[in-house]
Formats: structure tokens, C-alpha cells, sequence
């Protein structure tokens, strides 16, 4: 277990971080894009606290999607706090600003504790030479061969390497340092979670990079509690990891080694961790993400949500009636509106245009038929990618039904919500946080 809260962590380069909210070991990013999912979802952390660990749940929702549906941060906060209220739930929770920026952020102020600060487009905008140039001279350490004790392996560095990362991510970093900074103005020291995003790129962070990422996060005083890398391989929204699986455990232990290094050398938080964005769905790595955690004693954020809205249709679907003629509804508005809906996440999904059923083929379909084509089970063959990626982006169609959409969820409340808490917990928190 990495800290207590109320500790002053990163006394090394002067982070002093006291009576910080802190998050715990082990947490799991959920939310739904309508906020009726709240309960539901809770109910999953209710299952693992009663098998006995503590995940915690971060309802997050990012700008991007609150842009799509028209919503309110504070809507999300409504929800989890009354989840919280009605499942009599003790232990801590956040709301997480999920991927802001200085011009998104003003929304969430007031009601999140939890803010990813997302650099992404800033990677390979050119430094300062100046700062390039403040960087090497602070860590001599990072040139030549860098030894983590963790890991056997040790890097080779030279300085044209180190100076060659400081400028493709120093103006991300400082850019982070400000929105940082901007936090502390509004919301006061340790009274929110930061984390910093780095996975909406094209390329992919080596532990090495990741490394000197994390000496720069040290030097803008950011006491980051947990931190998105890009990993290598795909994590498409809503489907398995694409990718060598071997590769993936390699460099997350790496990862893993090069945090628990960072750590002590550059006084990072203790409990700081690797969250795993579009986390939702990546059967085949759980297992390299819970062995890795294990072996590290490290703590692990799985960043979910997007799929919650699958599940509502999932359970829209086989309550039959008017809750399938929406999900069939839903499907044909969305293959109409293809280029659209996925314009916004061209560079996380992967649709098979030849794989996506017709309009006439899925009116025919009874409710098992849907469900089995949408529900992520690998082993059933009529599992169908494209049509549950197609649909993973088609929740602004139901967004434009309002109200009789969101009738449909109330009045089919109890199979919808079996569907999103079963998922989180026997497809997301059982594989990844227990190992079963
Ligand atoms: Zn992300």
C-alpha cells in the first residue's frame, strides 16, 4: 500500500503536499455518458469491496463528451453523489476533469477533485532552448546508462537522446505545470487528484521517455498521483487490445520499474500509478496489467466509462419491446451518420466497413441476436467489432432522442443496470484488480 492520506510526500524536490486528497491503491474510472449509471456502477465496487479489496470509483466524463451531449460536469457530480448517498458507500470517490486543457477547464472547477491534465497536443511542439537546455543541466543522472534497480535491465542513454525527448515533450509538461498551477489557484494545494495524460497521441512512449517525462513532471512540481502513458499497440474504444502482448508486459513493467524509481529520486508522490486509458474491454492484457501491479506492489487506475452506454443498450435490447425498436432505432441513425460519429475518434477505433450488418438485417434481428452481436463475449461467434464500435460513438444519436430515450432506460431500469454492473465487475474489476 503506497501512502496514508494526510502524508507529506516528495520532501526530494520540494513537493510538499500536506492533508492532500489521495487516491487510493487501486481504482477504476467509470461514468456513463447520460449519468443514470451512477448505482449501478457503485454496486461493482460494492462487489470487490466485498471479495475483499478496495477499488475505488472515479466517475469520469471529458469535455469531449460532455461537448457531444450537451451535459454538465455538475450533472455528473449530482449522480455520484447520490449514488454514494443511497448505496451507504464509505470510503472515498472522485470526479474526474477528464482530458482538459486551460480552455476546457473552467466547467469542472467547482465540481471535480480528480483533473487529467491532457498534454497530448503539445508532444513534439518544440521547447525552449533554454528550458532543453536547464533540463540536461539539472539531471546529468539521464545521460549514459540509467539504472533502475527494479527491473534487471539498464538503458543506455547519450545526450543528444535526452535532448531529443526534452524537445518533443518539455512544452507538454510545462504546459501541464500551468494548468497545474491554475488548479492550485482555484481549488487550493492537495485538494484534488492530478493526474497527466499522454495516451490521445500517435506515438507511443518508451520507458525511457516515460522516465525523463517523469523527471520533468518532478522539476514543474507537479505531485502527480497518476499518469497516462501511451503504450504500445492499439486500445480501441470498447474492443480488446490490438498489439503484441508480450511486448505490452514488457514495457508496463518497465513503466511500473521506472514510477517506483521516480519516485524515490525525484520525490514524486508515492502512490503515484499508471492509469490505463480506453481501459475498458482489454481482456487480453489484464492479466500482464495484474501481474505487473503485483510484482511491483503497485497501485492501478483502469479508466473505463464509454462501454457503460453499450451495456444500456445491451439491456435495452433484451427487454424486447419498445427498448429494442430504440437499440435497432440507434443502429440505423448511426450507420447513416458513420462519418460523423467517428470523425472525433479517428485515431481510437477500427471499423471493418464490410463486417457492419445492413439496416434490413438488424431490424430482422430479434433481442438475444442484437445483444450477441454487441456484447464483448470473445468466445461467442456472432460477437460483432464493427457493429459494437459503430455503436460505441452512436450515443449522440440517443442524445438527439432525449426524453424518450431516457424514458427507455427508466422503464427497463433494473435489467439495464444487472448489464452495467456485471460488466464492471466480472469482465473489468475481477481480472484486473483480484486476478480471477
Ligand atoms: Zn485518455
Amino acid at each position: 500500500m503506497a501512502t496514508a492520506v494526510g502524508t507529506a510526500t516528495g520532501t526530494a524536490t520540494g513537493i510538499a503536499v500536506v492533508e492532500n486528497l489521495t487516491l487510493p491503491k487501486y481504482s477504476i474510472g467509470v461514468g456513463d455518458r447520460f449519468a443514470h449509471q451512477a448505482k449501478a456502477q457503485l454496486q461493482a465496487c460494492i462487489k470487490a469491496l466485498d471479495a475483499g479489496v478496495e477499488v475505488i470509483p472515479v466517475w469520469n466524463k471529458s469535455n469531449r463528451e460532455h461537448m457531444i451531449i450537451g451535459s454538465e460536469p455538475t450533472q455528473t457530480r449530482a449522480a455520484a453523489d447520490a449514488a454514494v448517498k443511497e448505496l451507504g458507500w464509505k470510503l472515498p470517490y472522485f470526479l474526474d476533469a477528464d482530458h482538459i486543457n486551460l480552455n476546457t477547464v473552467q466547467r469542472f472547477l467547482d465540481p471535480c477533485d480528480f483533473f487529467t491534465l491532457d498534454v497530448a497536443d503539445l508532444i513534439g511542439k518544440p521547447a525552449k532552448d533554454e528550458d532543453v537546455k536547464a533540463f540536461l543541466g539539472a539531471h546529468p543522472e539521464l545521460v549514459g546508462t540509467v539504472t533502475i534497480p527494479d527491473i534487471a535491465q539498464s538503458f543506455k542513454t547519450d545526450k543528444a537522446f535526452v535532448e531529443g525527448v526534452a524537445h518533443r515533450f518539455l512544452a507538454a509538461v510545462k504546459h501541464a505545470g500551468e494548468i497545474y498551477r491554475l488548479l492550485v489557484e482555484e481549488k487550493g494545494t492537495g485538494r484534488f487528484v492530478p493526474e497527466v495524460s499522454m495516451d490521445e497521441t500517435d506515438f507511443p512512449q518508451t520507458p525511457v521517455e516515460f522516465l525523463i517525462i517523469l523527471a520533468m513532471i518532478s522539476d514543474e512540481k507537479i505531485p502527480i498521483q497518476t499518469i497516462a502513458p501511451k503504450f504500445t499497440g492499439r486500445f480501441n474504444k470498447g474492443v480488446d487490445y490490438v498489439g503484441d502482448v508480450k511486448q505490452f508486459t514488457k514495457e508496463f513493467e518497465e513503466d511500473l520499474a521506472a514510477i517506483a524509481f521516480a519516485i524515490k529520486k525525484y520525490g514524486l508522490p508515492a502512490n503515484l500509478k499508471l492509469s490505463v486509458h480506453s481501459g475498458s474491454d482489454k481482456f487480453s492484457i489484464y492479466k500482464a496489467i495484474h501481474d505487473g501491479a503485483k510484482k511491483f506492489n503497485a497501485g492501478v487506475h483502469l479508466k473505463t466509462a464509454g462501454t457503460n452506454w453499450l451495456e444500456e443498450l445491451i439491456g435495452l435490447a433484451e427487454s424486447g419491446g419498445i427498448g429494442l425498436e430504440i437499440a435497432k432505432e440507434i443502429y440505423a441513425e448511426a450507420l447513416a451518420h458513420k462519418d460523423e460519429l467517428t470523425a472525433p475518434y479517428a485515431t481510437v477505433i477500427d471499423i471493418d466497413d464490410g463486417k457492419l450488418p445492413t439496416v434490413a438485417e438488424v431490424d430482422g434481428w430479434t433481442g438475444k441476436q442484437y445483444v450477441a452481436s454487441l456484447r464483448h463475449d470473445p468466445k461467442d461467434p456472432a460477437y460483432n467489432p464493427s457493429f459494437r464500435q459503430l455503436l460505441h460513438v452512436g450515443f449522440k444519436i440517443a442524445a438527439k432522442m432525449g426524453p424518450k430515450y431516457l424514458n427507455a432506460l427508466e422503464a427497463n431500469e433494473d435489467v439495464v443496470a444487472q448489464n452495467v454492473t456485471a460488466n464492471l465487475w466480472e469482465r473489468h474489476i475481477k481480472p484486473v484488480f483480484i486476478g480471477l
